[in-house]
C-alpha cells in the first residue's frame, strides 16, 4: 500500500479529471490530492517520488487537455491560496485564482492587471506560462518568486530567472513549481476606473471569444504576422469536427467539447489542421494547450 494514504487519509482514488477542467475532457485520476499547505505539498511529492509514482500538478485545469485514459499516478490539486497585499505588491500562493489577485489589486487601487480580467485558472500557472493578452503577459509584473525544485528544495528567485518569452518561462522545461509570487503594480489608481477597465476587457472578451467548453486558444501564434486563428480560419478549419471535438465557428483557434469529446478526438483535430496549415503556409503550428498522458514516466 502506498504511503500516500498513511500520510494523507484524505487521499482519494479514481477521482474523475474532466469536471476538474474547462475542457471537460479526462479520465480518472489513480491517486488524487488538494493541497492547501506547502508543507503536504512537499510531502506528497517525496513519497510519489520515492514510490516512482508520477505527479501531475493540477491548478485550474485551463490550460491542459487531460487523457481521456485518465493519469495513472497522482494529481496534486493546488488549493494553497494566502494572499496578501503590501504597498503596492502583492503577495501571494500558487493556488490563488488569478481572478482573485486581480480582484486584490483593483479593491488595493493597484494599476496593472485589469487586461487580464477574464483569464481563467491560478496565479501560480500564469506566473509559470506568462500568461498574458496583447497588452500585457504575468511575467511583467512578477518580481520575485519560491520555487520548489526537482530536489524538493525552496528557491527564491527573481524575475530574470524565468527567462520569460511569449507564453513561456524556463520553468516549463525545469519542471520546477511556482509555490508563491510576488508582483509589483502601480499605486494610486482608482478601484472604479480600474473595474470599468475590467469591465470593458471582459466585454470585449465576450465579444471575440466562444463560451463552452474549451482551454482558450487551443495553439501558439505561430509570429507576428500570423495568429493562430488566422491559419487555421485560412485553411477552412472552422467548424472542422472530429466526434465531438469542434473548431468554434466564432474564433478558429478555440477548440470546443461540443458534447462528450475525447482527448483522442481533440489531438485528431489538432493533428489534421497543423498538416493544413503546414501544408499551405509551410508553418508549423504548436500547442499552447498542453496535453497530459495518462502514463509518463516518474520524475
Ligand atoms: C476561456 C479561456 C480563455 C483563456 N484566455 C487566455 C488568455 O487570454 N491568455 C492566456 O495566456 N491564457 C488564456 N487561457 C489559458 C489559461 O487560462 C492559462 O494558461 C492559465 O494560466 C492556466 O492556469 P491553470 O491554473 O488553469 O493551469 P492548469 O491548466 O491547471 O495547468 C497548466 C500547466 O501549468 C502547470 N502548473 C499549474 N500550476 C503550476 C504551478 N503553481 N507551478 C508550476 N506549474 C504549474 C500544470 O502542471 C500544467 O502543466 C484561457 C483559457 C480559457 C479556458
Amino acid at each position: 500500500m502506498t504511503q500516500l494514504r498513511t500520510r494523507f487519509p484524505e487521499l482519494q482514488e479514481g477521482v474523475p479529471l474532466a469536471p476538474l477542467t474547462t475542457m471537460k475532457i479526462g479520465g480518472d485520476a489513480r491517486y488524487f490530492l488538494t493541497v492547501t499547505k506547502r508543507e503536504d505539498l512537499v510531502d506528497a511529492l517525496r513519497i510519489a517520488r520515492e514510490e516512482q509514482i508520477p505527479v501531475f500538478f493540477l491548478g485550474g485545469g485551463s490550460n491542459v487537455l487531460i487523457s481521456s485514459q485518465g493519469f495513472a499516478g497522482l494529481v496534486i490539486k493546488n488549493e494553497m491560496r494566502a494572499m496578501r497585499v503590501e504597498g503596492n505588491r502583492i503577495i501571494a500562493e500558487s493556488g490563488v485564482i488569478l481572478a482573485s489577485v486581480i480582484k486584490a489589486a483593483k479593491d488595493n487601487g493597484l494599476v496593472g492587471l485589469a487586461p487580464l480580467h477574464g483569464v481563467p485558472g491560478t496565479f501560480g500557472a500564469a506566473v509559470r506560462g506568462n500568461c498574458g493578452v496583447p497588452q500585457c503577459e504575468t511575467g511583467d509584473f512578477v518580481v520575485s518568486a519560491v520555487l520548489l525544485d526537482k530536489n524538493l528544495a525552496y528557491k527564491t528567485v527573481d524575475r530574470e530567472y524565468f527567462g520569460y518569452s511569449y507564453r513561456h518561462s524556463h520553468l516549463k522545461e525545469s519542471g520546477e513549481i511556482v509555490v508563491e509570487a510576488t508582483i509589483e503594480l502601480l499605486p494610486g489608481g482608482d478601484p472604479k476606473q480600474i473595474q470599468e477597465e475590467m469591465m470593458i476587457m471582459l466585454k470585449s472578451r465576450k465579444a471575440k471569444q466562444p463560451w463552452g467548453k474549451s482551454g482558450g486558444s487551443f495553439f501558439k501564434n505561430p509570429t507576428r504576422e500570423y495568429s493562430a486563428g488566422f491559419l487555421v480560419d485560412q485553411v477552412g478549419g472552422k467548424g472542422m469536427r472530429v466526434g465531438d471535438a469542434l473548431v468554434s465557428e466564432m474564433h478558429a483557434n478555440f477548440f470546443q467539447n461540443a458534447g462528450h469529446a475525447t482527448s483522442e478526438e481533440m489531438q485528431s483535430l489538432a493533428s489534421l489542421i497543423k498538416q493544413r496549415v503546414k501544408e499551405q503556409f509551410n508553418i508549423a503550428l504548436e500547442e499552447e494547450v498542453e496535453f497530459i498522458e495518462a502514463r509518463p514516466s516518474a520524475k
